[in-house]
């Protein structure tokens, strides 16, 4: 069963007092406002390692929260906060790394803690519970700017910010796949511990963006939510995806899988019409975040890759419940202990 099966399957219901469904945030109308709600739940063994810097723990867990607003154009407002942690961890060092990378990044973002919950991982056998993080962020949409997932046409452009891939580098060099050199493998890694929300530009695209979402589990992945939801196709120009020199330095296939299929990346994929083209760019450069134009959207339903041959038919992005993911990442957490 796919993650998306399992949803549809259980916890889809009509609903009245929610919009945006399937977008990366739920809008709620609340007087003169419209809220933007999200929440992440991030699990150790799953989406994170045992031994992690619980300072980028704190950072992420904030960060891909806020990422999901960035997507709605949504300004953050603030946010609650739900951890279980087991007993072992819960000391001094752990809590103050793991919360101050967390107000760190709140504070940048003007974002506060208004309230949560804390309990204690209960041992699973002879082994301590597992951390969990879970983060509900809330911020502002306005109305007449709001956008999530349907709104690309044919005929719009395609862009992405930032580089992809490197947060799917780091796993692969974690797993020993590829040899990075030391340097590489910290920039790697920061990407992948330590993604940026594209907040700032999330804001400065309101009213240009026809559709946007946040690379979470790869650009084909969430590209094609895109697609669907919106009823359109697109051709991408692989080589203008933009990456960096490391993995533009690793063999071919690691590279198009990390570029095309790795999760991770919290870069914003968005479309616009090309006649915004200009305001795109001045809006990229007052958020001092890079953009690029990798394609354009088209009636001719599905997605085409186009400017390299023979790439991989089964990459795709990553599926928590599917048995059979081809995406990087997926790791067994066993093989570090
Ligand atoms: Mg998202």
């Amino acid at each position: 069963m796919t993650e998306f099966e399992l949803i549809a399957r259980y916890f889809a219901r009509p609903v009245h007092e929610r919009q945006g469904v399937g977008d990366d945030c739920a809008l709620i109308d609340a007087g003169e406002r419209t809220l933007a709600i999200t929440t992440d739940l991030l699990a150790e063994g799953v989406h994170f390692f045992r031994d992690v810097d619980p300072a980028s723990l704190g950072h992420k867990a904030l960060a891909v929260n806020l990422s999901d607003l960035a997507a709605a154009g949504a300004r953050p407002r603030c946010f609650l906060l739900a951890l279980s942690l087991p007993p072992p961890r819960a000391d001094p060092a752990w809590l103050e790394a793991f919360s101050g990378a967390l107000f760190e990044l709140a504070g940048r973002e003007g974002c506060e803690l208004v309230g949560g919950d804390t309990t204690r991982a209960a041992a699973v056998g002879a082994a301590d519970g597992p951390v969990t993080v879970c983060i509900t962020a809330i911020g502002e949409v306005e109305r007449a700017t709001l956008r999530g997932r349907s709104g690309a046409r044919a005929g719009d452009d395609l862009w992405v910010s930032g580089e992809l891939g490197d947060a799917a580098l780091a796993l692969a060099h974690a797993r020993g796949e590829v040899r990075l050199g030391p340097q590489q493998a910290r920039d790697c890694e920061r990407r992948l511990l330590w993604p940026q929300p594209r907040v700032g530009l999330g804001l400065a695209l309101r009213g240009l963006a026809s559709a946007a979402i946040d690379i979470s589990d790869g650009l084909v992945g969430d590209l094609g939510q895109v697609l669907e939801r919106s009823g359109v196709g697109a051709d991408v120009q692989v080589p203008q995806v933009p990456r960096s020199e490391a993995l533009r330095a690793v063999e071919r296939t690691l590279q198009l899988r990390c570029l095309l299929a790795g999760g991770d990346d919290y870069e914003l994929l968005f479309t616009a019409s090309p006649s915004h083209r200009e305001a795109i760019f001045a809006a990229a450069q007052h958020s001092g975040i890079g953009i690029t134009r990798i394609g354009s959207l088209t009636k001719e339903s599905g997605l085409r890759l186009l400017g390299e041959s023979g790439i991989d038919a089964t990459l795709r992005g990553f599926d928590h419940f599917a048995g059979t993911c081809q995406g990087p990442p997926s790791f067994d957490p066993t093989r570090r202990t």
